[in-house]
């Protein structure tokens, strides 16, 4: 059994140093349990935060031991009365080849086409944008909605998902071939490049009514460019902020907390962080149904960016926090 372990916490941005690939016996079940094999794992910007021992909403994974992360397995052998061999299944068993289970959190996948969809459009991160959109978002008809990382896992969905409300739909991207992706395959009706010099300014173009909704997922730059722009009664469903989760201090420049402040109260702002399994939880199996319903009517399209092989794992996870990926990032371990 390959497994990637947490070796030491980075500082910044990760380094292959950080983990350590280690190999032991495959387990094998006893009564109650299941033997688990992983035929994609998850890799998530949230997988950051767990490798860090500050103080969050989760608890930190401790050196040595298996990196989280969600993963497709199929049931190899089963001692539990409620799992047959061959059953695929969402399970929450990290960066290894095998995992055992009681069978508490497993998700039943039936039979899914492409089952690793289930770590993204179908599984977390099209939850969090579907539920984060709709619950705190808000979106009406023939209003502006912004999204930053928009060729992304949750990114891309926010924003199908906003046009399906009726709504003006402006993307933010990391170069020119994200941004054509998202305006003619995602069909946003706009979407900026962030590495632009005059960003701002070609964001306020694409808005020329202002924004009613901003998801956030980046924080940084892209808000400052937001922030003057936002419209009264505008509501941000705070999502993620991975343009600092490599961030060792706090950023240079004059202090804007109060502007933010200010803003916050003259337009009457409505900002809520949320956490998706924490927060809305018991929804996923309803997400599910109407995620799958949209998807068979083509409503809503995807995009996997897959690398191959667990020890291809760290890299590509280090490329996430940087923009290399392009789609949702999985990593196929078997068939
Ligand atoms: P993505 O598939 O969108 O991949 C991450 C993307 O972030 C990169 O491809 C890159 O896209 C963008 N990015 C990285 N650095 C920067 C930067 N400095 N400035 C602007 N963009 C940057 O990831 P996900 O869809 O999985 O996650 C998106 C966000 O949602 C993250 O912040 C994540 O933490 C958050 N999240 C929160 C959840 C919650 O429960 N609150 C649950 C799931 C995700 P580009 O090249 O376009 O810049």
């Amino acid at each position: 059994n390959r497994r990637i372990v947490l070796a030491s916490r980075p500082v910044g941005e990760p380094t292959a140093a950080n983990f350590r690939l280690e190999t032991a016996p495959i387990p094998v079940p006893s009564a109650g349990q299941v033997l688990l094999r992983t035929l994609y794992l998850s890799l998530d910007p949230y997988m950051r935060g767990r490798m860090s021992d500050a103080k969050s909403y989760a608890e930190p994974v401790a050196i040595g031991a298996v990196m989280v992360g969600a993963t497709v397995c199929r049931v190899v052998s089963s001692q539990h009365p409620d799992f047959a061999e061959g059953e695929l299944v969402l399970a929450q068993s990290g960066w290894q080849d095998y995992a055992l289970s009681d069978g508490a959190g497993l998700f039943r996948l039936g039979q899914l086409d492409q089952p690793s969809l289930a770590l993204g459009v179908l599984g977390m991160p099209g939850f969090t944008g579907y539920t984060g959109l709709m619950d705190i978002g808000q979106p009406k008809a023939g209003e502006t909605v912004v999204v930053a990382a928009a060729s992304g896992a949750v990114g891309s969905v926010v924003g199908q998902v906003a046009k399906l409300q009726g709504c003006r739909v402006v993307g933010i991207a990391g170069g020119a071939e994200k941004c054509r992706y998202v305006v003619e395959v995602l069909g946003f009706d706009a979407c900026i490049d962030h590495h632009a010099a005059d960003m701002p300014a070609q964001l306020a173009a694409a808005c020329p009514t202002g924004i009613d909704v901003y998801f956030e997922n980046v924080g940084g730059a892209v808000f400052d460019a937001v922030l003057p722009l936002l419209n009264t009664k505008a509501r941000i469903p705070l999502c993620g902020l991975i343009s600092q989760y490599n961030a060792t201090e706090l950023p240079d420049g004059k202090d804007r907390l109060s502007l933010l402040m200010t803003q916050i109260l003259k337009l009457r702002i409505r900002m809520q962080g949320f956490i998706i399994f924490n927060d809305y939880g018991p929804r996923y199996p309803e997400f599910f149904q109407t995620m799958s319903g949209l998807l068979a009517e083509s409503k809503i399209k995807f995009r996997e960016d897959r690398v191959q092989g667990l020890e291809a794992a760290p890299a590509a996870f280090i490329g996430l926090l940087k923009g290399k990926n392009f789609g949702k990032l999985v990593v196929q371990l078997a068939d």
